[in-house]
């Protein structure tokens, strides 16, 4: 096995809103990213004749034409996932039958658009309650645990910070167990899905760098300066898959699509230009192609289902 695939969550200006504790967005942006930043992404993609998967936050799919853009994607060969019903941080914290009220009714809304077979926990949050709906519904995979020690102390950090300013975030800090998770792909135990066991899907860890586990996701890849970025992926090169995470908002452009300075203030990605960041982009993929072959993540988690 050995393949890189590409996902994107959809996460709405509102979730940005909630880690930074900056209360809603404007009314008329609750949709710029599925509006504005998802075309901008699909191009990319597709001028690479590259099927991806997308993480879809099912609430959103409630507005019609976020449901007619998704579905045009999965005809064209595209995979959807889940991504929870209204992506509540706090997810690993809520009860069983909340969490499973959450991830049920986003299957059953993606589920009129293409088939769906894996889920991504809002913040990569996982917990034995999620992997019992997902085995439930059939499904292949999970993807949401994300081991880098420093991406959790960074986090940690800015929620201290604005706790201290007494302006909680909304963002919720993952299983600290999570940290010590394989990196590469498992089968994770149903009550401790952190760590190896039998559970029918199977788990495909966001991509960290082997040893030191630095993040090599969307975002710490396109603020990176260029020697970092070539450097992330060369060191992703001993990994057999690479889980290459992107956000919807990594293809936002804060100018052309007036997202408010209080935010753009606190995310530095939001301050590259799109088109700088659609040619950074393309090029980590020129790399991670010379390395991979690319396929979907319901693909690789049918092979590993196979081998593992
Ligand atoms: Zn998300």
């Amino acid at each position: 096995m050995r393949h890189a695939a590409v996902s994107i969550d959809l996460d709405g200006l509102g979730c940005y809103y909630r880690i930074h504790a900056l209360g809603t967005p404007p009314a008329e942006l609750e949709h710029v990213i599925l509006e504005r930043a998802l075309p901008r992404a699909a191009a990319l993609f597709a001028s690479r004749k590259l099927h991806v998967t997308w993480f879809v936050i099912a609430r959103d799919i409630e507005h019609a034409p976020n449901a007619e853009r998704m579905k045009t994607l999965a005809t064209a060969g595209d995979e959807l996932g889940n991504h929870s019903y209204s992506h509540p941080y706090e997810l690993a914290r809520l009860s069983a039958p909340q969490v499973d009220n959450e991830i049920t009714r986003a299957h059953q809304l993606l589920s009129k658009l293409a088939p769906i077979r894996g889920f991504r926990a809002p913040g990569y949050d996982v917990s034995p309650a999620m992997l019992d709906t997902l085995a439930r519904l059939g499904y292949r995979y999970d993807s949401s645990v994300f081991p880098a020690p420093g991406y959790y102390a960074a986090k940690a950090a800015v929620m201290a910070g604005l706790a201290a300013l007494g302006r909680p975030s909304g963002a919720v800090l993952t299983n600290p167990r999570a940290l010590a998770a394989p990196a590469d792909p498992y089968r994770p135990s149903m009550t401790a899905p952190w760590r190896r066991g039998q559970a029918p899907m199977v788990e495909l860890p966001v991509a960290v760098t082997p040893w030191t586990r630095v993040p090599a996701i969307g975002t710490s890849l396109l603020v990176a300066p260029a020697w970092l970025r070539t450097r992330l992926v060369a060191a992703m090169g001993k990994r057999e898959f690479f889980n290459l995470e992107l956000h919807g908002i990594d293809f936002a452009d804060a100018e052309k699509d007036g997202i408010p300075g209080e935010l753009v203030e606190r995310q530095p990605d939001l301050r590259i230009p799109i088109d700088d960041k659609l040619d950074r982009l393309d090029r980590v993929l020129d790399d991670v192609a010379q390395r991979w072959p690319f396929a979907t993540l319901g693909e690789v988690a049918a092979e590993v289902q196979r081998e593992r």
